[in-house]
């Protein structure tokens, strides 16, 4: 084993057992090693700073699929919990509550086989996106960047949710993207989906003879890791114009340059949201566009701030001085064309894209021909945490209407005074949203971003007080209660949702995912907690983010007609 043996969590017949899968190497159970893997990413702040995120007791970094199921079995044998990860980029997978588990690291399981003439991908955990676009993009063929960026597994953000810019022009559910699967189940057999019935080399569908199990791995929304490995997935890639993209400078400092002969940026400002929406319905009517989005203003602050350590005191001078009025008085629109078949393409969208934005009185705006959130997604996090911490992200998708209702409701909320005492003010500007599958369905998002420093209860100069707990009351029950009562359907569902509050409203989804679990992982040590690992962090650290008028709303809305309840 690498580094210091210790077996307090783990017995040292159950490390054996392990080491022999991987040999002595990739096995570690040195607490400083052990430590590196305490939550990171997304979510890691509030994990930490309460004390959520525990370190593993061991990691184990496994090569190939037969190792994984073996390592899986010695878990099942010894009753060893085990968590997977892929590039561990979201760090909801890592709190448990516990100090006994096996952290499963797929990083050595890096490999990608492409089938240029069938579009599609074979790829282990460890592919990230940056690297798979390095490589079909050069061949015409693109995937989905999520917000999280270049740097998160194509295969673990696919199990997830897996939406992106793209998902204008490409469905927005990664699910209906996949095709063949292997997975190893939380008992340790190795299993292959859909077309791979036909042979090890079908990997080209979804589905095959019998009924299709695809959901048994998504769950809703992921499950957290409680049910099993996937170690292939095969997933759909979309025709684009053949492109090499060079790099320019060093992250967080860097972007791509856009080729103008076929791709172009434009940002336009309108007075008001009517307007960006009659606009965004044409352009959509219009079938034009490859990514339309509505974005806030404060992201054209961070977009021009450049490198880390300058980053946010320039966003600081930059967005300070802007008034409410100012602010909530301009709506933006960015908006991507592509020449997909040719120039010719481009040039066609482009005044179709004109002429809809001056009926709508629109006013066309500076757009630096660069890219540096899209196609590798290189500095998108900074957009995330203008506070210095990633903060609260909820979501809706709906339609327009949904999607303008919620916003209402948010921006009328979010005017009251502990709001913005408390979290970054956006000035009357957001929520920010854009349109997926070619303006049929709309993304929102809804933020809170209180102060990092202010948030740290080890900060004793900065903590403010009681902040922690209206943070997750904002996030728990005022955001989830907008997002559910004005029919908008969550992102977030099973990762860092309590699924038990929710549920009564979607369906009483948890009963499925507890079958699915009893029947798959009779053990529980598949990630153990999840996917309801956020209804322990509310009972045990934040009782009071449940409010009652959230409890009201659930009820509400399970009993709407909707739910199939008789009309009242
Ligand atoms: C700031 C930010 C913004 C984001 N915005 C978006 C967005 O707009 N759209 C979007 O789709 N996503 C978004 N994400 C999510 C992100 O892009 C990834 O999908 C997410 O981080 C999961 O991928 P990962 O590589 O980080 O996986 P990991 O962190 O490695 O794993 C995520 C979870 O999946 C489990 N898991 C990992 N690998 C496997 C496996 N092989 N088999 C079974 N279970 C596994 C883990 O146990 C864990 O619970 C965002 C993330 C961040 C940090």
């Amino acid at each position: 084993m690498i580094g210091q043996e210790v077996f307090k969590n783990i017995s040292e017949e159950a490390c054996r057992a392990l080491e022999s899968v991987v040999g002595p190497e990739y096995l570690s159970t040195d607490p400083v090693l052990c430590s590196a893997y305490v939550g990171r990413g997304f979510d890691r702040q509030i994990f930490l700073f309460n004390e959520i995120s525990r370190a593993p007791a061991a990691v184990i970094m496994p090569e190939n699929t037969e190792q994984v199921a073996r390592i899986v079995k010695v878990c099942n044998l010894y009753k060893i919990p085990f968590t997977p990860m892929s590039s561990y980029g979201m760090a909801f997978g890592g709190p448990n509550f516990r100090d006994d588990f096996l952290f499963i690291d797929l990083k050595r399981m890096n490999h990608m086989w492409l089938d240029e003439k069938n579009m599609y991908v074979v790829l282990e955990p460890a592919v990230y996106f940056a690297q798979m676009h390095g490589d079909t993009l050069k061949r015409g063929l693109i995937g989905c960047v999520p917000g999280g960026g270049g740097g998160t597994s194509v295969l673990a953000n696919s199990l997830v949710n897996g939406m992106g810019l793209f998902n204008y022009r490409i469905t927005y559910a990664a699910q209906r993207r996949w095709n063949g699967i292997e997975w190893v189940s939380p008992e340790g057999e190795i299993y292959r989906f859909g077309s791979l019935v036909a042979g090890d080399d079908s990997w080209f569908w979804q589905d095959g003879p019998g009924p299709n199990l695809s959901g048994l791995l998504h769950g809703i929304t992921g499950w957290g890791g409680a049910m099993g490995i996937v170690t292939k997935m095969s997933t759909k890639l979309y025709p684009y114009p053949p492109r090499k993209l060079e790099p320019e400078g060093i992250s967080y400092d860097s972007c791509v340059k856009l080729p103008e002969d076929r791709e172009k940026w434009y940002n336009f400002s309108f007075s008001n949201e009517a307007d960006v929406e009659k606009a965004l319905d044409e352009i959509a009517r219009a079938r034009i566009g490859f990514i339309v989005n509505r974005v806030p203003s404060f992201w054209r602050d961070i977009a021009r701030t450049r490198g880390d350590l300058a980053y946010r005191n320039r966003f600081w001078e930059l967005w300070e001085p802007q008034t409410r009025e100012e602010v909530s008085g301009r709506r933006i629109l960015r908006v991507l064309l592509v020449g997909r078949s040719g120039q010719a393409e481009l040039e066609y969208e482009e005044r179709v894209l004109m002429d809809i934005v001056n009926e709508n009185n629109g006013k066309l705006l500076k757009a630096r021909q660069v890219d540096e959130a899209s196609f590798f997604a290189v500095n998108s996090l900074g957009m995330w945490q203008p506070t210095g911490m990633f903060g609260d992200c909820d979501t809706g998708m709906e339609t327009m209407k949904a999607i303008r209702e919620m916003g209402e409701r948010w921006r009328k909320r979010e005017t009251e005074k502990e709001y913005t005492a408390d979290f970054l003010d956006p000035k009357g500007d957001t929520p920010w949203y854009m349109a997926y599958n070619m303006g049929r369905l709309y993304y929102s998002e809804l933020h809170a971003w209180p102060d990092a420093a202010q948030m740290d209860r080890g900060d004793k100069a900065e903590h403010k007080p009681g902040l922690e707990d209206r943070f997750m009351r904002w996030r728990v029950s005022e955001a989830g209660r907008i997002i559910i009562e004005t029919g908008n359907q969550g992102f977030f569902y099973s990762l860092v949702t309590p699924v038990r509050v929710f549920a009564p409203a979607l369906q009483n989804y948890d009963v499925w995912l507890d079958r699915m679990k009893a029947e798959f992982d009779p053990n529980g040590i598949s990630a153990p907690g999840h996917p309801y690992i956020f209804d322990e962090i509310v009972d045990k650290v934040f009782p009071g983010a449940i409010t009652d008028e959230l409890k009201d709303a659930v009820k509400k809305v399970a009993e709407g007609p909707w739910n199939g309840n008789p009309e009242k």
